[in-house]
């Protein structure tokens, strides 16, 4: 009999992923086990073509739980776009895994609880810094261990959203849990290979870290405008020292004095590549400040 964790990892992409938290959370007696299994696999008979477990509905190719995951990627292709998951494994269950449950209202789309120690979250990017704050504000130290943020996956991809997810548990003991630490990565590929944030630094932070980057992208985001954010960015990569100085200077001349400011006072133009790429990662994962 297939676990809810099985069921779980039978999910290729992100919106597989998420219509089986849906479907486990809204309807889990679909999942739980007691239908028939179905014949071996055979030239013309077999077991469900997605669980390879479960009988087939009479005239179709898979079961009942496997069909009505299918028939809803499409409606969750979009959502999946926007949402990131979140693997915890920490000392206890923090109290902010449901909509509703904390001070504010949160973006979590469906939650799955493994066991006392872990938790699968699938929450809209952009809820994730309120989320962090209020995990930081109610848990203070006491909450420890390890959240793995990653995006979803499509469909195309050569790995699928299980392997994401097996490597992610994989490597959730790699750190003591002393302290609540997030591994942040921006493309659900680099969950298999971490060797390219590790270098740069921009893998592992310690949750008040995390947060102030986050906080940061979302100041930037308020205060520049999309095209001064991408000038910006060319500038900071720019090789040649003369030439970054001089287009520097003409940028600095165009901005409001509230931008000229933020830039001086982060002293970004002497932040490591790697600080750079995730300010811009993040800017995704943050709404603007209302100015009025
Ligand atoms: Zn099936």
């Amino acid at each position: 009999m297939l676990s809810s964790f099985d069921w779980l990892r039978r999910s290729r992409t992100g919106a597989e992923l998420i219509v089986t938290l849906k479907y486990l959370e809204e309807r889990p007696d679909l999942f739980s086990g007691e239908e028939e299994i179905g014949p071996p696999h055979s030239a013309l008979n077999g077991p469900c073509r997605r669980c390879w477990l479960y009988s087939r509905q009479p005239e179709q190719p898979y079961c009942p739980a496997c069909q009505l995951i299918l028939d809803n990627v499409g409606r969750f292709a979009p959502v999946s776009r926007h949402a990131i998951l979140i693997w915890g494994y920490v000392n206890q269950l923090p109290k902010q895994l449901h909509p509703g449950r904390g001070f504010q209202e949160h973006r979590i789309l469906y939650t799955y609880i493994h066991d006392d120690h872990r938790f699968l979250l699938a929450m809209y990017r952009r809820g994730l810094k309120p989320w962090l704050q209020e995990l930081a504000l109610y848990h203070g130290d006491t909450l420890k261990g390890m959240l793995q943020i990653f995006p979803t996956m499509g469909a195309g991809e050569q790995t699928g959203m299980s392997d994401i997810l097996c490597r992610a548990i994989h490597r959730e003991a790699d750190f003591s849990r002393d302290r609540l630490r997030v591994k942040f990565f921006a493309d659900a590929y680099e969950v298999l290979r971490t060797q390219d944030r590790e270098r740069e630094g921009i893998l592992i932070f310690e949750i008040a870290d995390f947060l102030s980057v986050l906080e940061m992208a979302a100041i930037f985001r308020t205060v520049l405008r999309p095209e001064e954010q991408k000038i910006i960015y060319e500038l900071l990569r720019m090789e040649d020292v003369e030439e970054e100085k001089f287009y520097w200077g003409r940028l600095l001349g165009q901005l409001n004095q509230e931008a000229k400011d933020m830039l001086n006072a982060w002293k970004i133009r002497s932040w490591p590549p790697g600080r750079v790429k995730l300010l811009y990662e993040l800017i995704d994962y943050v709404v603007f400040y209302r100015t009025d």
